[in-house]
């Protein structure tokens, strides 16, 4: 057997080649197709001089050539990089240098962006669609290419694919996860009681240059055989009609498109009856979740990882008892410890105490790419130390207090900004909200909630004043926010996380007037 990424599309091919893979724009991609399609893209890379090992990064939309492109790199033995669609020409160059790759591949429609990053640092550019005269057409040279078999030049414990993390708390780091990393967690939640089923139909709206999108979503459903709808762009209107269009079974999604997806029923759109929904990527306060479920009619299963650890460490399923408030318990055979690093040593805490959040397991990655400095910082005495915050209950539950570096400093104590996030989402007018620390002369750092409301329109001018009370009659006074900023919306990041330090910037200098 293979050890290979690609062996997952490979295997289901095999099994159900007439089934859909793929449904996008209204049209049906078998798995069958979609393997062939990958096997002779595979052909073509080889032809234009990529070997075994080679770093290939790849620039496309969340259309039917970014699976054939990414099976047909990982086939031909190669290591993907999959960008967002949305960077811009120097933060491709940026990836371009630092994963020293040699060849981008990009749709035909962003060639001239890609041109622009891969020109100054002589990375050989291929498209998929017809670009200027002169370049190869991979999807064109792939319909006379002999399809080619998995390369066998790479084992388990080579780099399958290069992502690159959200940058949500700073410069995003090149996470190498190998092949193991990567074929663990897809088969763990393909044979727990999470699983996919062989005739669920996902809504797939994460985007799969990001691992929750591509390891979770696309991969973990391929290996069960289900169909993935695609929608390149998201919003709450358009996935709830291609939901009910194509009877999706399932939804998977980061909270701001919980939030989009409310906005939009409420708005009166219709809402399709789902089977169940997963979330991830940043925390679903308890409110949302409860709305979701009840909009829906469906259970909400949350879960909890990172690209580090091919993108699950814990999570909900159906059959576990649900415990709100957590993201549920470890997957099988990934450990969890709540420790108190201590330069090259790692203490646990016992149950119940709140600390760094610390994994251990196949899935965790092999390191970061080029940057042994800060690698070496995060993997310590065997375990990957996570950045979060957390705590585990006596029987296994997980907690995510939240980011270490979201921790808020006010006067001596220690605030942390989701606790204080489900209290204040619980107020009426409160659509979305974030809590950040700004400079204090006095305190360190003071507490303030940017909100957004839930009708604007009908805003009152004392409402900053409610939610300020509403805060203060259920937290303890060295937590609740002294000031609420209204604002449109939430600056969020490519994968959909709201970027914390942006806010922390736009507010920090008028901090303590
Ligand atoms: P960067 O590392 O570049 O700053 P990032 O951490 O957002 O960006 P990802 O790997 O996409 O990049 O996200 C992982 C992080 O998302 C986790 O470390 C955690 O902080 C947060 N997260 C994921 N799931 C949850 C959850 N269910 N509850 C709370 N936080 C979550
Ligand atoms: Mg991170």
């Amino acid at each position: 057997m293979t050890t290979s990424v690609a062996a997952v599309l490979a295997g289901t091919a095999a099994q159900r080649p007439d089934h859909s893979a793929l449904i996008y724009e209204s049209e049906h991609f078998t798995y069958g197709w979609l393997w062939e399609q990958a096997r002779r893209c595979a052909s073509v890379l080889r032809a234009n001089g990529v070997r075994p090992g080679d770093r290939v990064a790849v620039l496309l939309a969340d259309t039917p050539q970014f699976p054939v492109t990414y099976f047909g790199v990982l086939t031909a033995g190669a290591v993907a990089i999959p960008l967002n669609v949305m960077s811009t020409a120097s933060e491709i160059e940026h990836v371009l240098t630092d994963a020293d790759a040699s060849f981008l591949v990009c749709g035909a429609s962003l060639f001239a962006r890609a041109r622009e990053a891969a020109e100054p640092v002589g990375a050989a550019l291929l498209t998929v669609g017809p670009g200027p005269a002169g370049t190869v057409d991979l999807e064109d040279a792939a319909q006379d290419a002999a399809p080619i078999e998995i390369s066998a030049a790479r084992g388990a414990d080579d780099v399958a694919v290069v992502f690159y993390t959200s940058g949500t708390t700073g410069e995003p780091k090149g996470v190498m996860l190998t092949h193991r990393n990567i074929l663990y967690n897809v088969e763990r939640m393909v044979t727990t009681p999470y699983a996919f089923r062989s005739d669920d139909v996902l809504l797939g709206c994460l985007p799969l240059a990001h691992g929750f999108g591509q390891i979770c979503g696309m991969l973990t459903g391929f290996r069960a055989g289900i169909s993935l709808v695609m929608m390149p762009r998201f919003s709450g209107r358009e996935a709830l009609a291609l939901m009910a269009k194509h009877r999706c079974t399932v939804f998977m999604g980061v909270p701001t498109m919980y939030v989009k997806l409310l906005d939009a029923a409420a708005q009166g759109e219709q809402v399709p009856q789902l089977d169940r929904v997963y979330s991830g990527g940043s925390a679903l306060p308890v409110k949302t979740l409860n709305d979701v479920r009840s909009t829906f009619g469906c259970p909400v299963y949350e879960g909890y990882g990172m690209t580090e650890t091919s993108c699950s460490v814990a999570y909900h399923y159906p059959g576990l008892s649900f415990r709100p408030g957590t993201v549920g318990v470890p997957i099988t055979g990934i450990t969890v410890g709540i420790a108190r690093p201590d330069g090259d040593r790692i203490d646990l805490l016992p149950a119940g105490e709140v600390g760094e959040i610390v994994v251990r397991g196949p899935n965790v990655m092999a390191g970061y790419l080029g940057r042994p400095d800060i690698t070496d910082e995060v993997l310590i005495d065997g375990w990957f130390l996570t950045g979060d915050l957390g705590r585990l209950d006596d029987d296994g539950y997980l907690s995510v207090v939240g980011r270490k570096k979201d921790l808020i400093l006010r006067g001596g104590y220690n605030v942390y900004p989701l606790e204080i996030e489900e209290i204040l989402v619980g107020h009426p007018a409160v659509a979305q909200v974030a809590v950040i620390g700004v400079p204090h002369p006095e305190l360190g750092e003071e507490v303030w909630a940017v909100v957004v409301p839930a009708q604007p329109e009908a805003l009152t001018a004392g409402a900053d004043q409610e939610i300020y009370e509403w805060g203060k009659q259920r937290l303890a006074a060295y937590k609740y926010p002294r000031r609420v900023e209204f604002i449109e919306s939430l600056p969020v990041g490519a994968s959909g996380k709201v970027l914390k330090q942006a806010l922390a910037s736009k507010y920090g200098p008028t901090a303590g007037s």
